[in-house]
């Protein structure tokens, strides 16, 4: 996000100060569970940025419609393109969040089995950083893709000579995204194949479809799964957030030569990327 935007954000999220209906964030996280990892020492790493420090989300106050909340996103600078304004009009957000939660507020909703559909300000994010990597007939990993909002985004951007893969880790939400997404504008993608959901663990990816031109990460991972890495193609792009407690959502380049770069865009908090067991303590 450049500076401009996450100033926006900031003045944005000041604005509309966070819900304090939200759920309580787990406070001790696991431990890290025994799979192979990158070793820091193995990348090349760009030097951090300073974190900016502002609310993660906040309330949209009265926004009645997906249209209302695609406005006030990029009237503060989070959607700068055309193109994630277009996909994320095109996919209603109202199919995605669970009966009972306000669908165009920007905030984390809960989605049961302790996890929420990321705020909409964070989907943005995450699309105007890999929309160079989306572009019709691509192909996009999406790990802990829970409601498939973010899977059927990706699918949309990279149509049908594309593949959209999403990977979750709990049955239940992997059979409501589907049924999400056969409510949306991606359902023809669904039934024709170029989009698929799959239960599987996300810290191994999916290989069968890689490798990937954009791979999405929407829990965060202790370090960076090696998994993944080698299932980016070069010239390809990964967001995920990376930390416990403190994290940073990370910009992973992988250069035609294979090397990797990688930047730290900002200080987000998500839940953790974990074993299913884990997750599901004490729900
Ligand atoms: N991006 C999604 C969900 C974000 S919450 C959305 O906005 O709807 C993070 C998701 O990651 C949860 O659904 C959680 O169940 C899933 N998850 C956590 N660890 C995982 C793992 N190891 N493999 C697959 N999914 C995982």
């Amino acid at each position: 996000m450049s500076s401009s935007a996450s100033s926006a954000l900031r003045r944005f999220s000041l604005l509309n100060p966070p819900r304090s209906s939200l759920p309580a964030r787990r406070s001790s996280p696991s431990p890290p569970p025994p799979f192979p990892a990158v070793r820091r020492s193995s990348l090349v790493v760009a030097p951090l940025q300073a974190p900016r420090r502002f609310p993660i989300f906040g309330t949209g106050g009265s926004i009645a419609s997906n249209k209302g909340l695609v406005e006030q996103l990029r009237q503060y600078g989070v959607i700068r393109s055309d193109k994630v304004a277009e996909v994320m009009q095109t996919i209603d957000r109202a199919l995605f969040v669970p009966h009972g939660n306000p669908p165009y507020v920007d905030s984390p909703m809960p989605i049961g089995y302790n996890a929420t559909i990321s705020a909409p300000h964070m989907h943005a994010t995450c699309l105007e950083l890999l929309k160079d990597n989306l572009q019709p007939g691509m192909r996009a990993l999406d790990v802990g893709s829970g409601t498939g909002y973010l899977t059927a985004c990706f699918a949309m951007m990279v149509g049908p000579q594309g593949r959209a893969v999403g990977i979750e880790h709990i049955p239940e939400l992997v059979a409501a995204s589907i049924e999400n997404i056969k409510r949306s504008a991606a359902a023809q993608l669904l039934k024709d194949g170029s989009l698929s959901i799959h239960v599987a663990d996300g810290r191994y990816g999916w290989p069968e479809a890689a490798p990937y031109d954009a791979i999405h990460v929407g829990a965060a991972a202790p370090e960076i799964p090696q998994a993944l890495l080698d299932q980016l193609k070069p010239g390809g792009r990964m967001v995920i957030p990376v930390g416990n407690i403190f994290q940073d959502l990370q910009v992973i380049d992988k250069k035609p030569d294979g090397s990797i770069n990688v930047r730290s865009e900002t200080s987000v908090r998500y839940v953790p990327l974990t074993s299913r067991a884990a997750q599901l303590q004490n729900y």
